[in-house]
């Protein structure tokens, strides 16, 4: 990997940000490809982030068909329980993109958003929310476990109804006996609540 031409990749860098590339490699994985719409969508708003042919990179016939199997082999790497598993299959998708030295010499936009997602190995995640339709998220302080403040508030929201229809009939059973009990106690003195 150390003949990649540092002065075209930096210059090619210096274009892209970070936060674009973070947007755009959640937007990859989380994309739905049998919606039409939205993949055209996707593609409109990335398509200079997108793998671009190369002197003898091998290219998928179609826009569509290269973006399922980049988002297939960028899924199996966020799936690795490990950030090394991560790593590991992220220069794998290095390599085979910039196989060739020619493809080396001229790498692309995507070349770079790989780069960036090796420095996200330990910050990819799965939403914890078992039905979320976005689940590939990258942490932060502010998600944590979620991906975000809808599925955490769904998720807690999920988890107290499945408390209640469990525990609720017992607990609920347990307080009465308590307030008669208090109240019996409490005899004239001033209720609470
Ligand atoms: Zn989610």
């Amino acid at each position: 990997m150390n003949s990649l031409p540092k002065h075209r990749l930096n210059t090619l860098v210096s274009k892209i940000k970070v936060d674009t590339a973070d947007k755009f490699l959640e937007e990859l994985l989380n994309l739905d490809v049998m919606d039409v719409p939205a993949l055209e969508r996707f593609i409109r708003r990335f398509r200079h982030l997108l793998p671009a042919p190369g002197p003898n990179r091998a290219m998928n016939p179609n826009l569509e068909t290269g973006v399922l199997n980049w988002q297939a082999r960028l899924r199996a790497a966020w799936r690795q329980p490990t950030p090394l598993g991560r790593e590991v299959l992220l220069l794998g998708i290095i390599a085979s993109h910039l196989a060739s030295p020619e493809d080396q010499a001229h790498p692309d936009a995507y070349a770079a958003v790989l780069m960036r997602a090796l420095h996200l190995v330990g910050r990819m995640r799965i939403c914890k929310r078992k039905d979320c339709q976005t689940p590939y998220y990258i942490w932060s302080p502010k998600r944590r476990n979620y991906c975000s403040d809808v599925c955490a508030r769904e998720a807690q929201r999920a988890f107290k109804l499945n408390w209640w229809r469990k525990d609720g009939p017992e607990w609920q059973r347990k307080r009465r006996a308590k307030a008669k009990r208090l109240k019996k106690s409490q005899g004239k003195r001033k209720g609470g609540k």
